[in-house]
């Protein structure tokens, strides 16, 4: 018999903390078209009603699609129409299910992160693309752990368009930018969402310093030295920022090679990202929660190497320190028991994926996409 875990509703006592004993009635069921009959509760404090589907992953679906095999075809270059397409379903599903898988992998990584190797030092870039047309260019950037190449997260920036144009270029660039606002020091902000993950989750000591490397583009070293983490240092902590000039070769030697690998991976792994596409990104929220995804396949599904025997199964997480079996244990979760914002403490790296928040120079503020009422349970 289907127990239920805590009461569904952020402001009841029983959230968060529910009490040893039943602190809900059985309250009959009801019928469902996709999920058949449905049991319901309700909790004894708030009176409010919910159901076992409440805490499934397929909470208010209306069709079920393979989680599994959408976040592989997803993370193996192909586009949302191609999925549309393999599903027989709109894009509008595939992309619910995105978001839903995206939101089920942010409560994974949340948990797992902790647990990496904290030795390894971090490598940092940005990934840049375009989104709606190549007169907004974004700056994804992505934190990697150097040895085990593990992503720790991913944040976003939508910068005005730069270099060489031809006339009319500029007046179509000054036409579109009419009234729009765009975010000052937005790459700055960017790289500073990653280091106060880092602050927050790694312990840093004179011992185990952190080390964070990145090119030598100029906004970095100010984020870096405006940051806490650098402000903050003492006696027992340390915390370096080593800088490479991006000029030098992309070898294995080089040591911004694991955000150089990661850069050419999600290149050839993610639709939007490919050079000279029609599969460009319409929209940058989507295009965060593709790539979320991708992160976690990445990350806990992903072959370590290439070159690994076929028959290795070791995978990023693991080299980085994660056991196998609780990998394996909370993808089962990931992908069967729903995840409640509220009931995790995220650092805005993750929170704004999640919620779909990014900067959009229309608005002139960040902006969430219109999600429906319960991902922001
Ligand atoms: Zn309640």
């Amino acid at each position: 018999m289907f127990r239920p875990p805590f009461c569904p509703y952020r402001a009841c006592v029983n959230h968060l903390d529910p009490p040893g004993g039943k602190w809900w009635y059985a309250n009959g069921t009801h019928d469902s078209h996709a999920f058949g009959k449905v049991p319901r509760f309700k909790c004894k404090h708030c009176r409010r009603t919910f159901s076992v589907q409440t805490f499934r992953v397929t909470y208010y679906s209306k069709r079920v699609l393979p989680m599994k095999k959408l976040e592989r075809l997803s993370s193996s270059s192909m586009s949302t129409r191609a999925l549309s397409r393999e599903f027989r379903c709109s894009c509008n599903t595939i992309t619910n299910w995105i978001d839903r898988i995206a939101r089920q992998g942010i409560m994974l990584h949340a948990a797992l992160r902790k647990l990496i190797d904290p030795h390894d030092s971090v490598c940092f870039d940005g990934l840049v693309s375009f989104e709606s047309s190549q007169y907004f260019p974004n700056d994804i950037g992505i934190s990697i752990t150097c040895k085990a190449r593990m992503i720790l997260g991913l944040s976003h920036a939508i910068t005005r368009r730069a270099g060489v144009m031809r006339e009319g270029q500029k007046e179509r660039r000054d036409e579109l930018y009419e009234g729009m606002k765009f975010e000052e020091k937005a790459v700055e902000r960017s790289f500073g969402e990653h280091l106060d993950m880092l602050r927050k989750e790694r312990s840093i000591t004179l011992e185990d310093p952190l080390v964070v490397i990145t090119d030598e583009k100029v906004e970095y070293k100010r984020a870096f030295r405006k940051h806490e983490l650098y402000k903050e240092q003492d006696e027992a902590t340390r915390c370096v920022h080593l800088t490479v000039s991006s000029k030098f070769p992309r070898t294995y030697s080089n040591p911004l090679f694991p955000s150089n690998y990661i850069d050419r991976e999600a290149r050839k792994d993610q639709a939007n990202f490919r050079r000279e596409t029609t599969c460009y990104s319409r929209n940058g929220a989507n295009c965060m929660s593709r790539l979320s995804v991708y992160a976690i396949w990445h990350n806990y599904a992903k072959k370590y190497l290439v070159k690994k025997p076929i028959i290795s199964v070791e995978t990023h997480a693991e080299v980085a320190g994660v056991e196998r079996r609780l990998i394996r244990s909370m993808r089962r979760r990931m992908f069967s028991n729903r995840a409640f914002l509220s009931r995790l403490n995220l650092p805005p790296l993750d929170s704004k994926i999640w919620t779909k928040t990014v900067y959009s120079p229309w608005a002139g503020k960040e902006i969430s996409a219109s999600l429906p009422h319960f991902a922001f349970g």
